[in-house]
């Protein structure tokens, strides 16, 4: 395995990551800085609590080159009521580009699955409504988070299922409801065929890059301290060398991607 930092390759865009961790303790400045030296061009910073809402938005609002989703992450619907969500279409006005981090997840202790699914499908009316994409979290509930899709409607602009471990059969599942998947740090553990054979699928009209900063590190970057948008370039290089494809190219089809999904631009610097 290579062990030098791979180079820059713009343009790139980071999908999915939490610059309001408090991983990020002194403030995401930094990790833009270092983001942006790795040719990352948008961060879709992903809000998990209505406490984060606000201050995703005046984020995006500082730096033109975040964007923000905003939601209620199926670990954390214990920690509030789903009444907060009435308020979830104001904020999502003034300035998201989806509803996120929302979704199912079958192992997670800390939400039991029936307020998991209550908060999820009121977050997917919302996302109807108001014709946004969605941002999927979705741990060992394919079938659970499909049959709610195919029951109740997928949203017009479909999604995005972030950190995708699925089959090519799930994909497929998943694409039908005009979905795409991003894939991070999993990357970097080149040793599933089953992915690879999964990433061929996807790519290139439906994959995109992501961190999930700060978890979720690159193979190469494990114990090194939180994850950061930079290391997307680690992801970049592992997804070159499965598809056999190269990093230009990726660069270009994911941040296109992107961009097609969530409905922002980016103005080439070269
Ligand atoms: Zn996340």
């Amino acid at each position: 395995m290579p062990s030098d930092p791979p180079r820059p390759c713009p343009p790139l865009v980071d999908a999915h990551c939490h610059l309001l961790a408090e991983e990020f303790g002194g403030g995401p400045g930094p990790v833009l800085g270092e983001g942006r030296a790795a040719g990352i061009v948008r961060f879709v910073t992903a809000a998990v609590l209505p406490e984060e809402w606000e201050p995703s938005l005046a984020l995006a609002r500082a730096h033109s080159d975040v964007s923000c989703v905003l939601g209620v992450h199926p670990w954390y619907c214990g920690r509030t009521s789903p009444e907060c969500l009435k308020s979830l279409p104001e904020a999502l006005e003034r300035g998201a580009v989806g509803v996120g981090e929302i979704g199912l997840d079958t192992v997670t202790d800390r939400t039991p699955f029936d307020l998991q699914l209550d908060f999820f499908r009121r977050q997917l009316a919302v996302a109807r409504e108001m014709t946004l994409p969605v941002v999927l979290h979705c741990r060992k509930a394919f079938n659970e988070t499909l049959a709610v899709l195919k029951g109740e409607g997928a949203p017009a602009r479909g999604g995005l299922v972030h950190s995708f471990a699925g089959s090519a059969e799930v994909a497929e599942s998943f694409m039908e409801h005009g979905f795409m998947f991003s894939l991070g740090g999993i990357l970097t553990y080149r040793n599933s065929p089953r992915r690879a054979q999964a990433l061929r699928r996807i790519y290139p009209d439906a994959l995109l890059l992501e961190t999930d900063a700060p978890d979720i590190p690159p193979v190469e970057r494990h114990g090194l301290g939180p994850n950061t948008p930079a290391n997307i370039l680690y992801n970049l290089r592992a997804a070159s060398e499965i598809l056999e494809v190269s990093e230009e190219e990726i660069a270009c089809k994911t941040t296109n991607n992107a961009e097609k999904l969530f409905g922002f631009r980016h103005e080439p610097a070269f």
